[in-house]
């Protein structure tokens, strides 16, 4: 086994990265979206009334009408074969947090020994997966499995091309008989709709014209690691959790920050290129790529877009990213945590409000009727975030990300707002009642009334915050790297739109002449019990930990006291308030996902044993029994004591002897709960980690972090 280690690396070596660029590739403008059923398309083949009955359900969201439905399968699947589809497939989003589809061909026996290809407004508007193996947390027993999909136009049907034919996606919700959401697209497009409700009445409320439906958009950063495949494939910890759950520290790693936006090696370079290629045919306007921090990882970027369709992109894109990698001989590696003492990957969620106006309303603007907005907006967020910490913190919690935040620059599990220095100026303004300027220069025009006047730029950077303003969004970077964006996207439109939705109430009841007065009482109120909340600081010191302590933040460390958060009375209120969950689908969510991490926990103890058993200790033994030889036959010819080989002989065999102790103890561990399977796994990873610092390299059975993270 250890030599085809070295076997690996030496094939590594062989890897050619590319020559250069071979021909000139068109520009994206002529392929961007080439796979993709968009408008563009049913414009082509629509007829004009079909087209504009469609374009409306995109636009303004709900169900499409049933007399055009054949008209818009029928041209889909003429715009498919055309590329190359055989089959096509309903394409949703079930709680296992991945992407799920069951293709059918279009075939259907003509009746004389042929077939014809069919594709009816029935098929493409609903579909009926046999769902009973899906988690839903006892939302369904398999007696009553029947689930269904059913189209959301709001997402285009796309092309997913296969090795030699195509499969036409059509992206939908999954729901349950009665209508239960049975997935994370169903939840979403509630929440998106609850915002979007409150959006608009408060527009209304402050005179501003509602000509478009608002929406919620989200940028999500996606960071990655690359591995070369071999190394992959040596792994079974990798392979099967996502993670390496051994592998000692390298003298060398990211201390000198020279991997961080670093020129891209040639491998890596032609991976990327050819994942934004898939991307942009997808109409995915991914536009970003970079080296993150630790070396062997990378980040790619979007432009923002409507947050239902950038979701359903972030999926795309993680299963586009592990293709690609295949293709270029690598593995590319979505977990929050795949190496011990690096970075760990997250997922930026930059999240903003497009208004009824079809302006964000997270930018400070130019006036001061946006300005007026814009306060609003922000203190609609300050509140939310800090009445609902809990909540957002139980939106990004898996066994994954709970090995990342709180080390090496990842956010704490402390839920905290970042404003910068100016904004908390005009935040502290509004507290006092008092409208003067900004406190530094270039400042926007004095906003109604009293309100202050808003910086331009207001927001430098602080990496170190998990929720913060960042211009004209709020950046939310708890997010983990593996996860589907859905669920922290739920909680925020779901918790802002609840915000709003109180704030409306009080300034419905206001008079006209005296609105702004109450606008500015209102602002005051919320600063005044939500500022707490805010932190311009390093949230990676331990000094934040206890202020915010102090503070009354919650700090849930880990997956399962976060969980808790979200089966809370309070909790269950505020879904069903917004429509957004009933107590049973909420409830049901929360079995699931607890489920889930316990898991984790015990497939990844028994692995941990399992590898330090027929892996780890193997190459142990073979190697102390080649040194306890060597020692025999050293003393027996030179007649003296090998005092200090002795020594090393008796630390490798009592580290091995610990080893095995506490391979035993990781296997029982496995079903006893989280917090033993843990401790019990770092132990066991302690002794292997020392053990690999003493065994032969050529005889150590794993490939090494340092192989896996600089030779690819
Ligand atoms: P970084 O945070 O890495 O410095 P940027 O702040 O430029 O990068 O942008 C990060 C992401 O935020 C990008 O995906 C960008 O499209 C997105 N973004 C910008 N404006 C908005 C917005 N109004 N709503 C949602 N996302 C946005
Ligand atoms: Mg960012």
């Amino acid at each position: 086994m250890a030599r085809t280690r070295l076997k690996e690396i030496d094939a590594v070596g062989k890897v050619k990265g590319g020559n250069g660029m071979k021909e000139k590739t068109a520009g994206a403008d002529t392929f961007f979206g080439s796979n993709v059923f968009d408008l563009r398309q049913m414009k082509k083949c629509l007829s004009k009334k079909a087209y504009e009955s469609l374009r409306r359900t995109i636009k303004e969201g709900g169900k499409i009408d049933p007399k055009i439905a054949d008209e818009v399968a029928d041209a889909m699947k003429t715009w498919a074969l055309a590329k190359g589809a055989t089959h096509y497939t309903h394409w949703f989003q079930p709680l296992t947090g991945l992407t799920a589809e069951k293709h059918d061909s279009f075939i259907e026996p003509d009746g004389e020994g042929g077939v014809k290809l069919v594709f009816s407004g029935e098929k493409l508007i609903q579909g009926e997966p046999d769902a009973s193996s899906f988690p839903s947390g006892g939302l369904r027993p398999t007696f009553e499995a029947r689930g269904y999909t059913g189209w959301d136009p709001t997402s285009p049907a796309f092309i997913k091309e296969g090795p030699q034919c195509a499969t036409l996606c059509i992206p939908t919700y999954f729901v349950g008989w009665k209508g239960e959401a049975l997935d994370k697209k169903t939840p979403l497009l509630r929440s998106m709709k609850a915002l979007n409700k409150q959006v608009t009445r408060l527009a209304k409320i402050i005179g501003i014209k509602c000509t478009q439906q608002p929406y919620a958009t989200l940028g999500g950063e996606q960071e990655y690691f690359l591995i070369d495949r071999e190394f992959y494939y040596q792994r079974p910890d990798l392979i099967q959790t996502g993670r390496t759950l051994f592998g000692r520290e390298p003298a060398k790693h990211q201390q000198m920050a020279d991997h961080y936006f670093g020129a891209i090696k040639t491998r890596v370079m032609a991976f990327m290129e050819d994942l934004d290629r898939e991307m942009w045919k997808l109409g995915a306007p991914v536009t970003t790529r970079h080296n993150e921090v630790s070396p062997g990882q990378y980040e790619i970027a979007p432009i923002f877009e409507n947050q239902n369709l950038a979701v359903d992109h972030n999926m795309l894109c993680m299963e586009v990213m592990q293709k690609v990698a295949e293709r270029h001989g690598l593995a590319c590696l979505l977990h929050e945590k795949p190496f011990a003492g690096v970075n760990g990957s997250g997922k930026h969620n930059n999240w903003s409000v497009t208004g009824p106006d079809g302006k964000n309303w997270l930018s400070p603007g130019d006036n001061p009727h946006e300005n007026e907005r814009f306060l609003i907006m922000l203190c609609a967020v300050i509140k939310a975030v800090d009445t609902w910490a809990g909540l957002l913190r139980a939106g990004i919690a898996s066994a994954g990300n709970d090995h990342r935040l709180g080390s090496h620059e990842a956010p704490p599990a402390i839920i905290s707002i970042y404003l910068g220095e100016q904004l908390t100026d005009v935040i502290e303004q509004i507290e006092k009642g008092s409208a003067k300027s900004a406190k530094q220069g270039g400042t926007l025009e004095v906003g109604i009334d009293s309100l202050p006047s808003l910086p331009r730029h207001a927001s430098d950077r602080n990496r170190t915050s998990p929720f913060a303003f960042t211009g004209a969004k709020f950046e939310f970077r708890a997010v983990g790297s593996g996860m589907s964006l859905s669920g922290p996207n739920i909680i925020l439109n779901t918790i802002v739109a609840d915000a709003l939705d109180e704030i409306c109430t009080k300034l419905e009841k206001a008079s006209k002449k005296d609105l702004n007065k109450e606008v500015q009482k209102i602002l005051k109120d919320i600063i005044k019990s939500h500022k707490k909340v805010i932190f311009n600081g390093d949230n990676y010191t331990a000094e934040w930990v206890k202020e915010a302590e102090k503070r009354g933040l919650p700090n849930l460390k880990k997956t399962p006291e976060a969980l808790a958060e979200s089966k809370k009375p309070e909790t269950v209120k505020l879904f069903e308030r917004q429509n957004v969950l009933s107590k049973t689908e909420l409830l049901s969510r929360h079995e699931t996902y607890v489920e889930q991490y316990q898991t984790i926990m015990e497939y990844e103890s028994r692995l941990t044993a399992y590898m330090a058993k027929t892996y780890i200790l193997p190459a142990v033994f073979e190697y102390s029994d080649l040194l306890a030889d060597n020692i025999k036959n050293t003393e027996g010819l030179i007649q003296s004591k090998s005092t200090q080989s002795r020594k090393l002989l008796k630390e490798i065999n009592d580290l091995a002897e610990k080893a095995i102790q506490a391979a035993e103890k990781t296997d029982k561990a496995a079903g006893g709960g989280a917090n033993k399977a843990l401790a019990a796994m770092a132990e066991l990873r302690g002794y292997v980690d020392a053990l690999e610092g003493l065994i032969p390299a050529q005889n150590w059975p794993l490939p090494t972090y340092a192989e896996m993270l600089f030779l690819a």
